[in-house]
């Protein structure tokens, strides 16, 4: 599979000489790589300090590995049959020591485009799975620990294999852990995907479909890929109950789910008119700021003893 990335100078207003020219067509290069594969990017002044920045941000995600500035953060998904925690999703966090907490969102382009991911995903694994162990300790029933994979750590050889080793070593059953992917992962490399999540699956491990509805949602993964959850995407929460589009889409994939047995989760619920209504369309899991943000360890192991209130008020079950 060969992807490509392009810069584009235009002379004289880039450069006179044919050496700045090729320097500065390198650094556009290097822009649109940012943007992911198959872009293209005219040359702009300011690309040469972002360019220098992102290189400097690589240095220091380095140093934080080595000094153990990560952390990571998990966000309870709420059983709405049960108001329970049956599910969390792991969050990585960067202490950085002079810009404070930083969201992956911040960062996670670079650690993917350094190599870094590898090493930073595998330690995220490995302190998600040791948490799940801490909760599982003091659960009645079964709990399952999200973990979000890139592109990048999928493509790596023995990923399959590292997984099996991490969950052997934390004693836990495999169905303990659910990765999270999403759809343009999967796309970049379809077959190799494909082949990779039946191993996986294969394991006992449970597959997740992440951001659902944000990619080229297409329904031939939905049948080919084995997939056991489907995360619909918080940009459709948003618009619940107001937007008639939105709620169509969200009904539309709530009712595929049933269908195809795939349980579903709504991401980014911030209100409980989302949560009222979700809940009485037959939305079953919840996640999102009106029940927690993500929160360290031992908050996160403090809140697995709570129920959350998910009962829809008396106008939502007769109303929508
Ligand atoms: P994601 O997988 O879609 O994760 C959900 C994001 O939505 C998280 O952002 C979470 O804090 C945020 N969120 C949850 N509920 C709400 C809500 O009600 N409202 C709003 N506004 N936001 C909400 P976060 O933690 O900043 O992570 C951003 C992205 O970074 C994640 O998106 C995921 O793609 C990636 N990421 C996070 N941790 C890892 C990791 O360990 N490895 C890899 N490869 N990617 C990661
Ligand atoms: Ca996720
Ligand atoms: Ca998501």
């Amino acid at each position: 599979f060969v992807t490509w990335s392009c810069g584009v100078v235009v002379y004289p207003r880039d450069g006179t000489d044919v050496h700045t020219l090729l320097k500065h067509a390198d650094t556009a290069m290097y822009a649109a790589k940012e943007q992911g594969h198959n872009h293209y990017a005219f040359y702009d002044p300011s690309m040469s300090v972002q360019v220098t920045e992102q290189l400097a941000l690589r240095d220091e995600l380095r140093l934080a590995l080595e000094q153990d500035q990560f952390e990571v953060h998990y966000q309870p998904i709420i059983d709405a049959q049960t108001g329970e925690v049956g599910s969390a999703e792991a969050l990585l966090r960067w202490r950085h020591p002079q810009r404070g907490l930083l969201s992956p969102t911040q960062f996670i382009t670079v650690a993917e485009n350094s190599g870094l991911i590898a090493e930073i995903g595998r330690w995220v694994l490995d302190q998600a799975l040791d948490t799940a162990a801490a909760w599982q300790a003091g659960a009645d029933g079964a709990v399952t620990m999200h973990v979000n994979v890139s592109a990048h750590q999928l493509r790596q050889d023995g990923f399959v294999d590292e997984i099996r080793t991490l969950i052997a070593d934390s004693g836990l059953p495999s169905s303990v852990l659910d990765l999270e992917v999403t759809e343009s992962v999967l796309l970049a490399d379809a077959e190799r995907a494909e082949v990779l999540l039946a191993e996986l699956k294969a394991i006992g491990v449970r597959i997740a479909l992440d951001d659902f509805g944000t990619g080229f949602s297409s329904l031939s993964y939905l049948k080919h890929l084995p997939v056991d959850m489907i995360k619909i995407d918080k940009s459709f929460i948003d618009g619940i109950p107001l937007n008639v589009r939105d709620c169509a889409l969200v009904d539309a994939v709530l009712t595929l789910g049933a269908r195809l047995d795939h349980s579903i989760v709504a991401e980014g619920v911030e209100t409980e008119q989302q949560r009222d209504w979700l809940v009485t369309h037959g939305c079953r899991y919840l996640q999102g700021f009106l029940f927690s943000r993500p929160v360290p360890r031992a908050a996160f192991l403090s809140l697995c003893q709570q129920r959350f209130d998910v009962a829809p008020s008396l106008e939502a079950s007769i109303g929508f």
